[in-house]
């Protein structure tokens, strides 16, 4: 309406990043997120879990929010996260809502990276799918009760056949893209960027590791989802390789070089 208006260059600051954790991961996985790559992005990483613990709370202060959802890896559990997380995002009036698992890397700067070229004017849902197929989702609404399924009140269940619940396990991140591509209308943007370990880390070319958005490790087809880099950590002191991206080695100095350049 004032005819034209500035683009604003984007920082980190204008992201918000959600961390999904429960009790159980707190020591083994959020640790090692904590020495890594939360380290580099303290001030936008707010972690969502289901139970008070003061070490997490030592180290992360108010950005550790113990949320009142139970500690399952059930569809309601972790929806009641993902809304409390949606809830945090709205009231910090940042513009990028990122949500990531505790088993996820984040590479803050290749994030930047990819959300600078889009506008903040339109809506923009990023990722990748697991799966290279439609799931089939529906819609329960208890007692025939009519309101519009939000996220937030947990009342959306995103019910898919049995089989294959096993492979996808439910996750809260369908029940997002139920709700931005069934309710709203809106569409994923699918970048390669972005990897599960549902997906085989070999099929990234090294040289494109450090370019990665976010990068996961696991158990995949019966094998550790890890790939051989040479770094300063061993298999044994780092069995999920975070090592090779952490603060010491060259890959995260290449990452910095980069930043710095635009
Ligand atoms: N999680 C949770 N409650 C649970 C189990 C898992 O909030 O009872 C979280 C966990 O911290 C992680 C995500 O859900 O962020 C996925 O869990 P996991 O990686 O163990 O399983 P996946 O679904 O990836 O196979
Ligand atoms: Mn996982």
């Amino acid at each position: 309406p004032e005819g034209y208006r500035t683009e604003e260059r984007l920082t980190l600051g204008d992201i918000f990043i959600a961390v999904k954790t429960t009790k159980r991961f707190h020591q083994s996985r959020m640790e090692l997120l904590l020495d890594t790559w939360i380290s580099r992005a303290r001030e936008q990483t707010y972690v969502f879990t289901d139970e008070e613990d003061d070490a997490l709370k030592t180290r992360m202060g108010d950005h550790a929010i113990f949320t009142n959802c139970s500690a399952e890896h059930s569809h309601l559990a972790l929806s009641c996260k993902m809304g409390a997380e949606f809830d945090a995002f709205l009231a910090s009036g940042r513009s990028w809502f990122c949500h990531l698992d505790d088993d996820n890397y984040l590479n803050p700067w290749a994030l930047l990276k990819l959300l600078s070229s889009y506008s903040a004017t339109w809506d923009v849902y990023l990722g990748k799918p697991s799966l290279n197929r439609p799931i089939r989702a529906s819609e329960m609404l208890p007692n025939n009760q009519t309101v519009q399924p939000m996220v937030c009140s947990g009342s959306l269940v995103v019910d898919v056949p049995q089989g294959e619940t096993e492979l996808i396990r439910l996750p809260d991140d369908c029940t997002v893209g139920y709700i931005i591509e069934c309710k709203v209308g809106g569409q994923l943007l699918p970048n390669a960027l972005f990897h599960s370990h549902l997906e085989n880390l070999q099929l990234i070319p090294p040289s494109r590791l450090t370019q990665q958005v976010t990068l996961s490790y696991g158990v995949f087809e019966n094998k550790l989802n890890v790939i051989e880099l040479r770094g300063p950590f061993s298999p044994r002191e780092d069995p999920s390789r975070y090592g090779c991206c952490c603060g010491v080695s060259p890959q995260t100095v290449g990452w910095e070089r980069e930043a710095a350049k635009w």
